[in-house]
């Protein structure tokens, strides 16, 4: 069987119109400190995935919209350049402790249009404050540099800058955290923002922005604004917008990358991803089931830093898969606001996709050993019958031509692969066109350090099957996981949002050297 892709968007073409069920709430743009009402007449389904049913319609701006968004962004850009580090870094301090008091609030939003359940929500959050509290230590991260009498009389520094107004760009699977890893650290350095969340789960973002409100922020500072490809390129396109950072699927990524440096501005782009998990002979098997299992089935595999291939190097493979089967029958699937394991995916037609790569394993050649198609949930304990329910599936002999290996599945489907070989997993790893994140499960030492210098691969866990990078730190893969030179947060966040100015400043004195054509050598 092909397999119907209708969730890729085509970057050539605007998505369709939508009917609007008039008895739903709309949920609408944030500029200039307020709610911004749509004109454009288009909207978006939103859908509580667990209950399998359109719960909102989001706003879907036109290219006026995203004009007065980034109008409104230029408009606060001057007097939130100067305003005092000491001001700054307070409503920074605001913003957090508001949104520590409060992140419940939003672990619920969250979790009522993705779908992840509430502690998946809640640690999508925690990971966004990280970036948040890295954000209120900025001075120390936008400081220049000094040199004192760098010729008789003259002193040199340098000011790291803020660009502007910038543009964010983020995708369904982490409707906080992602937006976190940027916003917090362009605002902080001193630019002004428009957010284009996913249409898909829009309400987080609107929640994040009238936060930083009540924290203090002026009206402009942030702005956020719905929509689809059609706002998308009215940020890329648009003059006035300095930088992009754009998280999502790869030929999307792509798509910003080109568009957006064809512009003329900074673009870092963080594309798909395939990660695949090494286990060697000697690893704690209890050990790499555990993590199989949290790392391939979390989020219903919904996560850009999901395992979504255990390479098995032999003989490994039986006795890995047997204890990955056991706990699989153990996981609970339903509502996430309920105290289950796994909630739906995020909707009907990506439900239908990811089920699509079962049957295309099959007649691949690989053996499903578990098969989460047709999963029961019960109505009255763990979600609606009409959710969009997908239950764990495991693939053995998974073909590494087959799709079902190539395509970024993003669901809750775990392939095993079996190898010989250390030496063949990490070809086999160094072989993906994506490279943002690997682990691998051993006690050897020496393997394991073998393995992060040889491994082409941002991000590396060694007994860790999810490494995302703390926030003082920076995330960001290689390959076709990244375009652009400049990881996500850490340092890597503040040179992207600020550009360094070098000044030269020499102070009258009397023994100044008069007319001199020659090329200033100091
Ligand atoms: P997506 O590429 O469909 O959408 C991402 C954003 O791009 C959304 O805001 C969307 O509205 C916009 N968009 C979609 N089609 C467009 C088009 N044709 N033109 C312009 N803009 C368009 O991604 P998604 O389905 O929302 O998110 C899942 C993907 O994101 C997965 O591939 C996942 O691996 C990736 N992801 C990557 C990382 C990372 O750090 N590398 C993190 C999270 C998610």
């Amino acid at each position: 069987p092909t397999i119907a892709d209708p969730t890729l968007a085509d970057p050539t073409t605007a998505g369709p119109t939508l009917a609007e069920p008039t008895s739903l709430p709309i949920v609408q743009h944030w500029i200039n400190g307020a709610t911004a009402v749509s004109s454009s007449g288009r909207v978006g389904p939103v859908f509580n995935p667990a209950l399998g049913e359109q719960t909102k319609s989001v706003a879907l701006a036109d290219a006026a919209e995203v004009d007065a968004a980034v109008a409104a962004a230029v408009a606060a850009f001057p007097a939130w350049r100067d305003m005092s580090i000491t001001k700054r870094q307070q409503i920074l301090f605001s913003f957090r402790e508001l949104l520590n008091a409060r992140k419940g609030e939003l672990a619920d939003i969250l979790t009522s249009e993705h779908g992840k359940v509430l502690t998946d929500s809640a640690g999508e959050i925690t990971r966004g404050l990280e970036v948040v509290e890295l954000a209120t230590g900025f001075p120390h991260l936008v400081k220049g540099e000094y040199s004192s009498n760098v010729s008789t009389g003259v002193d040199v520094y340098s000011t790291k800058a803020p660009l502007g107004v910038v543009g964010i760009i983020s995708p369904f699977n982490f409707p906080a955290m992602v937006p976190m890893w940027f916003f917090p650290i362009a605002i902080a350095a001193g630019n002004t923002v428009v957010l284009k969340p996913s249409e898909k789960d829009p309400s987080a973002a609107i929640w994040l922005a009238e936060l930083f409100a009540e924290a203090g922020l002026p009206a402009g500072v942030f702005n956020v604004v719905h929509g689809d490809k059609v706002a998308v390129d009215g940020l890329l396109e648009h003059p006035d917008v300095k930088a992009i950072s754009f998280v999502g699927s790869t030929p999307i990524a792509q798509y910003i990358y080109s568009t957006a440096a064809a512009n003329g501005k900074r673009v870092q782009a963080l594309g798909g991803a395939k990660n695949h998990m090494l286990v060697l002979p000697d690893a704690d098997l209890d050990l790499a089931a555990d993590a199989a299992i949290n790392a391939g089935f979390g989020s219903a595999g919904e996560r850009c830093m999901a395992i979504s291939v255990v390479v098995a190097v032999e003989p490994v493979a039986d006795a890995l898969i047997s204890k990955i089967t056991e706990r699989m029958s153990r996981l609970t699937i339903g509502d996430g606001r309920r105290n289950c394991d796994m909630g739906p995916l995020v909707t009907e037609a990506h439900r239908d996709k990811v089920a699509s790569y079962i049957e295309l394993a099959a007649s691949d050649g690989a053996t499903v050993v578990v098969d989460g198609r047709g999963v029961q949930v019960d109505g009255a304990v763990d979600g609606a019958a009409g959710g969009f329910w997908l239950g764990p599936t495991l693939l053995d002999k998974v073909s590494v031509t087959s799709k079902v290996y190539l395509d970024e599945i993003f669901g809750p489907v775990l392939s095993v692969v079996r190898v010989a070989s250390y030496e063949d997993g990490v070809a086999l790893i160094n072989n993906s066109r994506y490279g943002n994140g690997t682990a691998i499960f051993t006690n050897d030492g020496g393997a394991a350090r073998r393995f992060q210098d040889e491994i082409e691969v941002g991000m590396v866990g060694i007994n860790v099957p999810i490494p995302v990078p703390v926030a003082y730190y920076s995330f960001g893969g290689f390959k076709d996981s990244l375009f652009g030179s400049n990881k996500a947060y850490g340092i890597a966040g503040f040179d992207f949002y600020t550009r360094e100015k070098a000044v030269t400043s020499r102070w009258l004195d009397p023994s100044h050297g008069g007319i001199n054509l020659g090329f200033p050598q100091n």
